[in-house]
Formats: C-alpha cells, sequence, structure tokens
C-alpha cells in the first residue's frame, strides 16, 4: 500500500481491499476452502523512500537480510526499522510468508491497453525483463563565443542526437521500450560549450532472446552517432532482469473464471515490476490487471471504474476459491 511522490489511489491499493473483500464475502457465505487463503501486503514496493523497490517481498524471500533491510535509510536519514515501528506495522517474524500453494495479485494495468481494447480484465502473461544502461559522452569543452560551430566537439549536441536516434529504433521494434530518464552536462555553464554528458537507458522487452540483442544495437547507435559528432564514449551495464513467465495453469483458471463471469479478458505482459514477481519462486503465480484510465500511473490521475475493480475482484474471488479447493 506504499506509493509515490503524487502517486494515485490505485496502484497497489486495490490489490490489498480486493483480496480483503474476497476474504470478506467468503466469510458471509460461510464457504470453506481446503487451504487457508491468506492477504499478504508487502511493504516498500514502490522504492520511493527506501530503495530499492519490492523490499519487502524481497525480504519475505530470503533476497535481503532483515538486517540489512532494518538499516536502510530514507532521504532524511530515518532508518527502515523506526519508520516500520512508528507506522505500527512492524509484525511478528511468524506471520512471515514462507511457502504457499499459488499466489494470484490484482492490479490496475498501468498502461493503456486494456482501455484501447475495451477489455475489463488482464491475464497478465509474465513480467518483461529489462536492462538498464548509462552511457557517457566525452566531448571537449571550449568558449562559447570563440569557438565556430565547425570542430566543436559538443557532448551535448551529441548526447541529443543519441536520445533521438535511441527513441526512432525503440519505435521501429515491436514490444521494445527505451526511455532516457537521467541527463547531467558539465560543466553545464551557459557560455561553455558541454564537455561531459551521462544518461541513462531504459530498456524493456517481454522476449528474452529479443531483449538480449537490443543492447547490441543500442551501441551500434551509441557508436555511429559518437563518430558523426567527433566524441568518445563509454557504455555500461548497469542492471538487467529476465523476463518472469507466469505459469500457463494459472493463466488458464484465470481465463477460464474470466469467461464464466462473460467478461472479457486481453492478455499481456506487465511493463512494471510487482511483488508477484518475486512470490513466482516460491509458488504457481498469477495477475489480474484492471485498466487505467487513459494508461495513466504514478499520477494523481490515475483512476480505475468501480465497475471494472468489481470484475477484477469478482475474478479473484473465483480464482482463488479454486485455487484453494485444490488438494
Ligand atoms: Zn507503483
Amino acid at each position: 500500500m506504499d506509493t509515490q511522490p503524487y502517486g494515485g489511489k490505485y496502484d497497489g491499493v486495490i490489490g490489498v481491499l480486493t483480496a480483503l473483500e474476497v476474504i470478506r464475502t467468503l466469510n458471509d457465505k460461510d464457504i470453506k476452502t481446503e487451504r487457508p487463503i491468506v492477504i499478504v501486503n508487502f511493504t516498500n514496493e514502490e522504492g520511493a523512500r527506501f530503495m530499492p523497490p519490492l523490499l519487502g517481498s524481497g525480504a519475505a524471500l530470503g533476497d535481503v537480510s532483515k538486517t540489512s533491510v532494518y538499516e536502510t535509510v530514507d532521504a532524511e536519514g530515518i532508518n527502515f526499522e523506526t519508520a516500520l515501528h512508528e507506522s505500527g506495522y512492524q509484525g511478528k517474524e511468524a506471520h512471515r510468508i514462507k511457502d504457499a500453494h499459488a499466489f494470484i495479485e490484482l492490479h490496475i494495468e498501468q498502461g493503456p491497453v486494456l482501455e484501447q481494447r475495451q477489455k475489463s480484465i488482464g491475464i497478465v502473461q509474465g513480467i518483461q525483463g529489462l536492462a538498464w544502461l548509462t552511457v557517457h559522452v566525452k566531448g571537449e569543452a571550449d568558449h562559447a563565443g570563440t569557438t565556430p560551430m565547425s570542430g566543436r566537439k559538443d557532448a551535448l549536441v551529441a548526447a541529443s542526437s543519441m536520445v533521438t536516434a535511441l527513441s526512432k529504433y525503440a519505435s521501429s521494434v515491436e514490444e521494445l521500450v527505451i526511455t532516457v530518464g537521467t541527463l547531467q552536462v558539465a560543466p553545464s555553464a551557459p557560455n561553455v560549450i558541454p564537455s561531459d554528458v551521462t544518461f541513462t537507458i531504459d530498456m524493456r522487452h517481454p522476449d528474452d532472446h529479443m531483449r538480449k540483442g537490443v543492447p547490441m544495437a543500442i551501441r551500434k547507435i551509441i557508436s555511429d552517432t559518437s563518430k558523426m559528432y567527433d566524441v568518445d564514449f563509454t557504455l555500461e551495464t548497469n542492471a538487467q532482469t529476465e523476463t518472469v513467465h507466469f505459469p500457463e495453469r494459472i493463466r488458464n483458471i484465470l481465463l477460464e473464471e474470466t469467461s464464466s463471469l462473460e467478461y472479457e479478458a486481453e492478455q499481456l505482459y506487465s511493463g512494471a515490476s510487482h511483488d508477484a514477481k518475486n512470490m513466482s519462486r516460491i509458488a504457481e503465480t498469477g495477475m489480474i490487471f484492471v485498466p487505467s484510465a487513459n494508461g495513466k500511473s504514478h499520477h494523481e490521475e490515475e483512476y480505475t471504474s468501480d465497475a471494472d475493480i468489481e470484475k477484477g475482484a469478482n475474478v479473484l474471488l473465483r480464482a482463488a476459491k479454486r485455487l484453494a479447493d485444490e488438494k
């Protein structure tokens, strides 16, 4: 239930609330299942206050130790343990999730696909892998007034051209998305030709084979552009994650329950990461998406209609009951 600065009120929250509604509905109707159904509300999914994201699910599954999580500090120097304690949600270790027969997470899509295709339910095929790269462009600083345009080694002009070329390239490959989200210019003075520019590349594609080839294409674009502008560059890979594919058995259960309710479903990969990615390592996992108006998320305009949330909750209820009744 944590959020981003200026984030909306649906991201994450409706997953917890619809799960609560599922339990309440089963209890109201006095329906008992073979296996217990447990709601998990993971801490610090966004990584907005404490880095990295998925910290709660990562800690629960042993990726990070409790000590290192507790020692993580926010921008104001407050450590995680203190913040958790003060929030009143510091639980007991005995309540930590250790295993599960299955795990289902309902979430807003955070993209425009379901709305565009007029489907109320998204069945998530998996979470697409990504690569984070850093490019450093090295030019030459010089006087802005006395250096003619020809013969300059302007790192920012070169970097700008790289950013444009990367965007064009990504647009030409189906399902590929490339984002340059940060850019630092040095020496960053109005009357000095920029000598150094550093920018990051976030690249995502659901197909592992395809995604592994993309950094080569990126390198060629950076290299060709740097020759055009007579600058040098370095390119490093900071992080890479594989695409997580959710099991077909769970996807089929979600599809069957969606069609038995006479809703229409679309299968799609998630462009964003979710705690379900971590949970998929210990349990058969699936995700249900509901539409995001105008595809907006991490923004106050984030919106999903009550009608769509209700449909999502109904699919969650049926899938949870069915999985909990498995031997
Ligand atoms: Zn989010």
